[in-house]
């Protein structure tokens, strides 16, 4: 056996070493979840449009009056059922015969007049709430 046998047994045996610890250090560091990192996937935290906004009073109506009979449309129209009340400080939500809209609802109704009521609208039998 010569030098040049010896330095190149020696050589394969380090290159098969240092080979053989690189796959266990590559596998070791998969198993143990030191690998590469997961694509980032959407989760439940992951941030959505926000909710849209409630819409402003004004830029609604309450006028669908669908579904309603003549006398309920004659009783609308008699007493002045308006949208938008011209009257200071009086208009349907504040008026003792208003019913809030329900949640998710935009307009609301009336104890006396029928058909979806508007919080800003006003009719001749306003009347001051109580309490
Ligand atoms: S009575 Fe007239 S003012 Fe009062 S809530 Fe009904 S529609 Fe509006």
């Amino acid at each position: 056996m010569d030098n040049k046998d010896i330095t190149r047994r020696d050589f394969i045996q380090r290159v098969t070493l240092f080979g053989a610890a690189g796959i266990g250090a590559g596998s070791l560091l998969a198993a143990c979840g030191g690998g590469e990192q997961p694509a980032a996937t959407p989760s439940a935290e992951t941030p959505t449009a926000a909710p849209e906004a409630p819409m402003a009073e004004e830029s609604f109506t309450c006028m669908d009056t669908t579904g309603l009979t003549e006398q309920e449309l004659a009783a609308r129209t008699t007493l002045n059922y308006v949208d938008k009340s011209t009257m200071e400080g009086k208009q349907c939500d504040n008026c003792a015969l208003w019913v809030a809209a329900a949640e998710g609802a935009q307009c609301g109704t009336c104890q006396t007049i029928k058909g979806p009521i508007h919080p800003l609208g006003y009719c001749d039998i306003w009347a001051a709430q109580t309490a």
